[in-house]
């Protein structure tokens, strides 16, 4: 990394249009008194020099975009490799959902699991170059992780305040990196007030959350790699759970930086997602209203998404919908806790419930028609969910098989325990899935292997679809309609004729839309018809429940 000595970072007032200039510490404007102030850095230096050169030489992460970040000297950077997180494919969500580009930006792999391990790294740095021994934060939990991991390496004493409804997995890895830990009971908003006091009555530096520079500057990071990733283009969306907005209010300033520096052609829309029992911005976009009425109660176990006062941040975030486009969803903790189970069955992803709540925000914009089968897609994976919490997964999540009993004998009661693995794997129903795509047969038999009580035997056209039906008999048929040879229709038919697999329940799943003339040629027929890439998981479910009463 190359030391900067000539950085010059301006602050423009984020109401007025006061131009200061960078030093730090500057919270305010002095002419309107404004607290939110914005960076602005000598783009056409960079646009005349060579950037995209220097940058094809450096390591990925945070730091490979020190231009456009608040630290003046790098000899200041606390870095723990944060960033330069990959832009996953969900192959089986984005078969089911129906979209051709939807990329996952996989936050959970930072150095604490979330995101917030890039506003650490750059609001701690800014620490340590104003010379700042010490700080208090106000927290949802990661935030106080990440930052308490960050202070620790940078010799920064941290107290860091959380609502008590932050899970306490998460409070105890604040204590581990030798924090202050507050635990306030009371709302997340309250919590914030009481850390200020107590900041203000201490002589202690506040770290001012989304209204500091550090914050919002460290979120581009994620708009320059993106862009990178997409050889310099911004995606048609960015999707994400959001509490404060801090991070699509820093990803859209990095797309518009970028936009000026000449390596993208847009800003993304910005698709939001809230907590449905704290969803202030959710509900004042849908009413097209540029402000915010405060929810003073959050009603979600979702810690993390609780702000219930958004303030200046939607107004800006509002703005930002308003001139590059946007969505916004809300979704309920169980409808988050569903989609949770459901990624993490399907595409191995286990992530946190804060953002379990963008992915069945993004299920409710894809029905909807906002986001297209065409459109490029990027949803910050925001967070790792390291301490499943007990309420996802229920009681029955392990199979108990006792051997206590069994080391002590002298020979193995090998009978006895082979019937109790037998009981691990006892079957109920098979299915029998026709299916010519490869990728589609796998989610299906994913999906129906997750749930335990089903056996799947695929077949790939639908002469060996009769065949295996013939041969096993199945409990359930799922069958495509577009196959090449014998189609689907010509399959049902063929089993419809015969006395012996007649009754055999026949579920149809195709991507294709169906005449009226094909419609009646089924109806009578089938017991469920489902459109690919329009389904969710339950969905299939609920149908092969229901066609096997
Ligand atoms: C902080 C956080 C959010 C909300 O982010 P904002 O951009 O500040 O609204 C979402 N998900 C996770 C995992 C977070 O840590
Ligand atoms: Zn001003």
């Amino acid at each position: 990394m190359s030391m900067v000595t000539t950085k010059r970072i301006q602050l423009r007032c984020t109401n007025c249009g006061h131009i200061m200039q960078y030093d730090g510490t500057r919270t305010m404007c002095p002419r309107c008194d404004e607290n939110i102030l914005e960076a602005k850095y000598d783009l056409e230096a960079l646009r005349q020099g060579d950037w995209l050169a220097q940058l094809a030489r450096r390591k990925p992460g945070v730091w490979r975009y020190h231009e456009l970040l608040p630290v003046l000297d790098t000899r200041h950077v606390v870095t723990m490799g944060e960033g330069g997180t990959p832009m996953l494919k969900a192959p089986n969500l984005g078969l089911m959902l129906g979209l051709k580009n939807l990329y996952i930006k996989d936050e959970r792999q930072g150095p604490t699991g979330s995101f917030k391990d890039r506003q650490a790294a750059v609001a701690i740095s800014v620490l340590r170059e104003m010379g700042i021994p010490s700080v208090v934060v106000a927290s949802t939990g990661n935030v106080a992780i990440a930052y308490a991991a960050y202070a620790a390496r940078a010799g920064i004493k941290l107290w860091a305040f959380l609502t008590s409804q932050v899970p306490g997995e998460k409070m105890r890895e604040v204590a581990i990196y030798g924090a202050e830990v507050i635990k306030v009971t009371g709302t997340y908003d309250e919590t914030k007030a009481i850390a200020a006091q107590f900041a203000q009555s201490k002589g202690l530096f506040l770290d001012r959350g989304i209204k500091s520079i550090a914050a919002v500057e460290s979120m581009k990071t994620m708009a320059f790699e993106i862009a990178e990733d997409l050889e310099w283009r911004a995606p048609d969306w960015f999707i994400q759970g959001v509490s404060g907005g801090m991070g699509p209010i820093g990803v859209a300033k990095g797309f518009e930086e970028l936009r000026q520096l000449g390596l993208v052609d847009k800003v993304p829309a910005l698709g939001i997602v809230q907590s449905e029992g704290c969803a202030p911005m959710v509900h004042a976009f849908k009413a097209g209203q540029r402000i915010a009425v405060p929810v003073e109660n959050p009603q979600t176990i979702i810690a993390t998404l609780s702000t219930g006062r958004p303030g200046r941040a939607y107004e800006l975030l509002w703005a930002l919908m308003q001139k590059y486009g946007g969505a916004a969803e809300s979704a309920s903790d169980e409808e988050a806790f569903e989609a949770l189970r459901l990624l993490a069955r399907i595409d191995g992803l286990s992530v946190e419930p804060a953002t379990a709540v963008t992915f069945a925000g993004l299920f409710k914009m894809v029905r909807a028609g906002t986001i297209k089968p065409d459109d490029v897609v990027v949803l910050n994976c925001s967070g790792h969910t390291f301490p499943v919490e007990k309420h996802i997964l229920g009681d029955q999540w392990a199979h108990d098989v006792d051997v206590s009993d069994v080391g002590r004998k002298v020979s193995l009661p090998e009978e006895g325990l082979l019937s109790a693995l037998e009981q691990v794997d006892a079957a109920v129903s098979r299915v029998v899935v026709i299916e010519d795509t490869p990728s589609a047969a796998r989610l299906i038999s994913r999906i129906l292997q997750t749930r335990g009580q089903y056996k799947v035997e695929i077949a790939e056209d639908g002469p060996r679809g009769i065949d295996l039906v013939r041969r096993i008999k199945p409990d359930v048929i799922i069958t495509d309609l577009m196959m090449p040879g014998m189609d689907g229709f010509q399959v049902i038919d063929t089993l419809k004729a015969d006395p012996e697999l007649s009754r055999i329940p026949v579920i149809v799943l195709t991507a294709k839309e169906l005449t009226p003339r094909e419609r009646d040629r089924l109806s009578g027929q089938i017991d469920a018809l489902l459109q690919k890439g329009g389904f969710l998981d339950e969905e299939l479910l609920q149908s092969i429940v229901k066609s096997l009463q």
